[in-house]
C-alpha cells in the first residue's frame, strides 16, 4: 500500500439518510446469497471482504458500505450512494448512513467503462481466485494493488474488452479477489454462482 507513487485514496462523505435506489432489495437479497456462500464476509484477522453496488443513473451506483462484512444481512443503512468518482485522483463522494470503502472506485471504473452494465459484485475466494489465474480469465496486472487508482483502471479496461455487457474479473495484485459485472443483479449473480458451482 505504501508504494512509491501510490495516490492515497481520499473520499468526501456527506452523512445523509438511506436512499432506497431501484433494484436495492434484488441487490441486498443476492449480497446475502454471497455471505451465505462465504464470498462475502469477514477474514479471520476480521477484516470485511466483498461488495455489491448497483447503478442507479449515469456514473451514480448505491454500494455496500465499509466494513459491512460480518453481518449475514444489511438494511439499507448500510449502503452508501457514490455521486462521483476521480480514478486518477483516487478520490471520491458519497451520501448516505454509512461511508464508501476504497474499493468503490473499482465498481466506479466498471459503470463508467461498460455503459450497459448495472450490477458488479466482487467477491474473495481462494479456489475461486486460483482457478480463474490458471484459466486465464481476463486479469488485471499483478502490479496493480488493491486500492490504487491502478487497479480501478486495469479494471475498466477488462471489462470493457469483454462483450456483452458482462463478464468476470480476476484481480490479480488482490489476492483472492474477483470481480463480476452484468446487465442486471440477477445476471451478475448468476455469473458468480457459476463459477462457485465449478469449484466450491
Ligand atoms: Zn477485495
Amino acid at each position: 500500500m505504501a508504494d512509491e507513487g501510490y495516490v492515497k485514496y481520499s473520499a468526501e462523505h456527506r452523512e445523509a439518510p438511506a436512499v432506497e435506489a431501484p433494484h436495492w432489495a434484488e441487490l441486498n437479497d443476492a449480497r446475502t446469497k454471497l455471505h451465505e456462500l462465504g464470498l462475502v464476509g469477514v477474514n479471520s484477522q476480521g477484516i470485511g471482504f466483498g461488495n455489491v453496488s448497483v447503478r442507479v443513473k449515469g456514473e451514480e451506483f448505491l454500494i455496500s458500505g465499509t466494513a459491512t462484512g460480518a453481518a449475514p444481512v444489511l438494511s439499507l443503512d448500510e449502503y452508501c450512494l457514490v455521486t462521483s468518482f476521480n480514478i486518477g485522483e483516487n478520490s471520491i463522494v458519497s451520501c448516505g448512513p454509512i461511508r464508501a470503502s476504497a474499493e468503490s472506485m473499482t465498481h466506479g471504473a466498471v459503470y463508467r467503462a461498460v455503459p450497459a452494465a448495472n450490477c458488479v459484485i466482487h467477491i474473495h475466494s481462494r479456489p475461486i481466485f486460483d482457478r480463474m489465474l490458471r484459466d486465464r480469465y481476463p486479469a488485471t496486472p499483478a502490479e496493480a494493488e488493491y486500492g490504487t487508482p491502478e487497479i480501478a483502471e486495469a479494471t475498466g479496461a477488462c471489462a470493457a474488452a469483454q462483450e456483452g455487457g458482462e463478464g468476470l474479473i480476476v484481480l490479480a495484485g488482490h489476492d483472492e479477489g474477483v470481480i463480476a459485472f452484468g446487465a442486471s443483479v440477477g445476471r451478475t449473480f448468476a455469473l458468480v454462482e457459476e463459477l462457485y458451482r465449478v469449484c466450491p
